[in-house]
């Protein structure tokens, strides 16, 4: 019997590496192809150990930097969203599965060499050409001192960019100085070339081209541009948001429970935070007069508080004032979450 497949069937096929899901407890992926599938470019040797030793261990390790630790329940997101608050395992480990993940799926014996669609109108409007882009890459991949990646990534205002980094990091992290969504990326780890290329990184870079699949590229930026993750990310990056959210969450809840030491110890610190809000640049997604509005309530709110302070107010009149201000910056966190 002759099996035919149904369009519908690959387009699914397509979709489910589009947007790469990740569960707790996290496990190795298959390869959708064999280990000797990508001869003569990447070699069977190089891919077996790669996948089933490099990639392994991230897996192992993340599970056992996680297991029994506040980070058991947290998706991948949040995981690499927060990556430089973890420790170096997971942010080491997270970005190692994360990274090689992505890398295996883009990878392909059959690749289609160029984009179609969407993307391709993205990087001839940006780059000019395809060719243009795999040169950029090629020189981040090659300027990368010692171990990392490198990128093509969707920025929070849904234009691509060419970045790169080190070691397991990537742009999806709160430690990435470029940040955005990898639709790919390319290792430029020793373990990924050196059996075959010795010290050549040039040559894997140029061969890599081979077995790159920009059908999966391709479908990846489509599921990028409406993925909730690029406006989580757009939040974090925004740091004045970031630095008074820590100020207000370290002293409203101990303020809640009858303590009023820290909230009178740093006033100050929170009227000079919210006064910083205030005069950042509302990230594009968010703006709007009602967000302008409450950052400008929050600056106000925190100038009243640090007076209070200062005038020795009662710790009732401090909370009341303090949870005003907690309400306020919850409009803000609200405004920012759809
Ligand atoms: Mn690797």
């Amino acid at each position: 019997m002759k099996i035919t497949i149904k369009w519908p069937v690959l387009a699914a096929l397509v979709l489910s590496a589009a947007t790469i899901s990740f569960a707790q407890p996290f496990s190795l992926p298959k390869l959708p192809y064999d280990y000797v599938a990508l001869e003569p470019h990447i070699d069977k040797e190089t891919m077996e150990i790669h996948h089933s030793r490099h990639h392994a261990a991230y897996v192992n390790n993340l599970n056992k930097a996680v297991t029994g630790t506040a980070a058991e329940k947290l998706t991948m997101e949040d995981l690499l969203l927060t990556a430089g608050r973890r420790g170096d395992a997971i942010r080491n480990n997270g970005g190692g599965h994360y990274n090689h993940t992505l890398f295996w799926e883009i990878l392909s014996p059959k690749a289609l060499k160029a984009p179609q669609g969407a993307l391709m109108q993205a990087i001839t409007a940006q780059y000019g050409s395809v060719d243009s882009v795999k040169t950029l890459l090629n020189q981040a991949a090659g300027t990368r001192f010692g171990s990392g990646w490198a990128w093509l990534i969707v920025t929070t205002d849904k234009k691509l960019l060419v970045c790169s980094s080190g070691n397991q990091d990537n742009p999806i992290m709160d430690v990435s100085k470029e940040r955005g969504i990898p639709i790919l990326g390319i290792d430029v780890w020793e373990h990924a070339y050196y059996l075959k290329y010795q010290n050549k990184r040039g040559d894997y870079l140029g061969a890599i081209w081979n077995v790159l699949d920009w059908t999966v590229v391709g479908a990846k930026y489509n599921a990028a541009l409406s993925d909730p993750l690029l406006k989580r990310i757009e939040k974090d990056a925004w740091t004045a948001l970031k630095d008074f959210h820590m100020v207000m969450s370290q002293t409203f809840h101990p303020a809640e429970e009858g303590n009023l030491q820290p909230i009178r110890e740093r006033s100050s610190e929170m009227m000079l935070k919210a006064t910083v809000l205030r005069n950042s640049p509302v990230p594009a997604s968010f703006d709007s007069p009602e967000i302008r509005k409450a950052i400008g309530n929050l600056a106000i709110g925190s100038m009243d508080l640090n007076k209070a302070v200062r005038k020795k107010a009662k710790d009732a009149v401090l909370k009341a004032k303090l949870t005003a201000l907690h309400d306020t910056f919850h409009i803000i966190q609200g405004l920012c979450s759809h």
